[in-house]
């Protein structure tokens, strides 16, 4: 219950997508070798560019970058601003946001997450940051950002000339269809963000590596820059994953994923009734894949972890390793497989009503 890894494997339609691409690269006349424009394939642009389409989100494929993965994308879009730009990141948050800031010389300010605002931070209207980190639905919080917040957060990046990375990782575990999946839903969106996506979770993709940022045509300056970044960087994603992307894009790569994300929030639905019942406060759980609790009778998260794992055996990941406000509060994961989630959620229940 602890790393957010997937556990599920592969669709169908997508291992026999890389197979097929494969073999291609194994006959003389369908081998690839460097991909030309390190962008990823124009296939997988235009189906990535035709998935936002299906949620009402105009996208060209030419704003569309592929890349190996949301992790690196966090971490590497900071090399195409100023060491001078201040940064504004939650707290709690993906720790890859601070670390690759701290990396890159700049400094970090937070704004906080907390129990009193539904861990759905807001804007600090003393600060005036370069960069601004948002992450919906939220790793760790499992909180999502409503239309009205986006919003403000959107008018609030324009004011102050800064640009939002949006982490959308995990918009495919939204099921409410009034939760904004994309930062693009949102009007003037793309005067000032940046979106980071990943076939990671949306597919199962973590061991594969597919991943896509959307820079929107407002922003050329960061396109041409982000490219030669990449250019410079990063030689693209092999063709057998690109392919296999592509079908997850298919309308039964569509039907054969989303099965697999029910089948997560199937545990998750097992998560939020163990700790519904346990009367114990929680985020998340619904259109996220993650449950974020208070540790109960005020433990810290640490001391809460060594409890759970030594009388439960159970592994979690403990909130004070995402910010400090992320102390008193924990995180467990739906991705395991529902048998063990089933065995963790008794275990717990036991535990918990000692
Ligand atoms: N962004 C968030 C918020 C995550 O939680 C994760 C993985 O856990 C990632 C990005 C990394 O995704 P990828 O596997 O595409 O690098």
């Amino acid at each position: 219950m602890g790393i957010g890894d997937v556990t599920q494997p592969l669709a169908p339609v997508v291992v026999a997508a890389m197979k097929k691409a494969a073999d291609e690269m194994g006959v003389k006349e369908t081998f690839r070798g460097y991909e030309d424009s390190g962008k990823g394939y124009d296939f997988l642009r235009e189906a990535v560019a035709g998935y936002y389409k299906s949620f009402g989100v105009t996208v060209s494929p030419e704003e569309v970058l592929i890349s190996d993965g949301a992790k690196s994308d966090c971490g590497n879009i900071g090399d195409i601003f100023s060491e001078n730009e201040d940064v504004v990141v939650t707290d709690p948050a993906y720790p890859v946001y601070v670390d690759s800031n701290v990396m890159g010389g700049r400094t970090v300010h937070y704004v906080n997450s907390t129990e009193d605002n539904g861990f759905a931070a807001m804007p600090d209207e003393s600060m005036k940051p370069g960069l601004i980190y948002l992450c919906s639905p939220n790793n760790p919080t499992g909180s999502v950002y409503t239309k009205e917040q986006l919003k403000l957060w959107v008018d609030y990046a324009i004011k102050n000339k800064s640009v939002v990375i949006f982490d959308a990782a995990y918009e495919a575990f939204i099921s409410d269809e009034t939760l904004p999946r994309s930062i693009f839903q949102i009007e003037g969106a793309r005067k000032c963000a940046i979106e980071i996506c990943s076939l990671s979770k949306t597919a199962g993709f973590t061991g594969t590596r597919c991943g896509y940022t959307v820079i929107p045509g407002e922003e050329i300056s960061f396109m041409q820059l982000w490219c030669r970044r990449q250019g410079s960087k990063f030689n693209g994603v092999s063709y057998p994953v690109q392919r296999a992307a592509e079908a997850v894009f298919t309308e039964e790569g569509y039907k054969q994923t989303r099965a697999t994300i029910a089948y997560y929030m199937q545990n998750a639905k097992v998560m939020s009734e163990t700790f519904d019942e346990l009367g114990i406060k929680y985020t998340g759980g619904k259109n996220s894949p993650y449950i974020w609790f208070k540790c109960p009778d005020g433990m810290d998260s640490w001391t809460f972890f060594d409890k759970l794992l030594n009388e439960a055996e159970v592994v979690g990941t403990p909130g004070a390793g995402f910010g400090k406000n992320g102390d008193g509060w924990f995180r467990l994961t739906a991705f395991g497989t529902h048998e063990n989630t089933v065995e963790a959620m008794q275990r717990v229940k036991k535990l918990l009503s000692k």
